[in-house]
């Protein structure tokens, strides 16, 4: 067996990640432009972001993530073989302006898992992978989705799970309103949600964090 890829073997770990990093570049932050998954997280976290960008950097490479990366290109191209007439697009992009209580204006972006299309049909796919099947659908998953069917104007989404407990979908056909977007837009919550914290970078460094009990 060998453990080791010097001598010019094919270094795949190296390819992988790579990947991950360009993929990683292609989502960069500009000005006045935020992304749905902003509106479903800690308010803090996007201002770390910006202000100490070598933390996240470090836990791009996370295994779980590029589980997850690896999941979403394989279903995207199993669907593309077994759907036949239906066209599915991966990483499709919306965009919209908001307008905020204090006048001023702000981007919302945000791109879709899978969306599939045949005629005037549309669903948007997002996919999830757990290491638990416990408490899903998860609030924040569906408000991501809403969040999408808002901007991209979609009736139905489907949210599905892959996790080693469960493979399952539940479809989400609520639209977030405008007024709701500019609500979470405008909101300081930190941390959103208690466990956040524990999954969060930005714990080495942040205040706000919530330590969870120990059972
Ligand atoms: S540690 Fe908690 S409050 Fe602080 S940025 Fe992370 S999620 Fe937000």
């Amino acid at each position: 067996m060998y453990a080791s890829t010097e001598g010019g073997e094919l270094d795949l770990v190296n390819l992988l990640y790579n990947y991950v990093k360009t993929e990683r570049e292609k989502h960069r932050r500009e000005p006045g432009v935020l992304w749905v998954s902003d509106l479903v997280r800690c308010s803090l976290k996007r201002v770390y972001e910006e202000r100490f960008p070598e933390i996240a950097l470090s836990d791009m490479f996370r295994p779980s993530l590029v589980i997850g990366t690896l999941l979403h290109r394989g279903l995207e191209e199993l669907l593309r073989n077994i759907l036949g007439e239906v066209t599915v697009q991966a990483e499709v992009e919306g965009s919209k302006e908001v307008l905020l209580e204090s006048g001023e204006v702000v981007v919302v972006r945000g791109r879709v898992d899978l969306l599939l299309a045949r005629g005037d049909w549309r669903v948007a796919v997002e996919i999830k992978t757990s290491r638990s099947d416990r408490g899903i659908p998860q609030e924040h998953h569906v408000d991501q989705v809403r969040a999408y069917n808002w901007l991209l104007d979609l009736d139905r989404s489907i949210l599905l799970y892959v996790t080693p407990d469960r493979v399952t979908q539940f479809y989400v056909d609520e639209r977030m309103s405008d007024s709701e977007v500019a609500s979470v837009v405008t909101s300081k919550k930190a941390p959103r949600y208690s466990w956040e914290c524990s999954y969060c970078p930005y714990s080495i460094i942040c205040p706000n964090k919530v330590v969870m009990q120990r059972p």
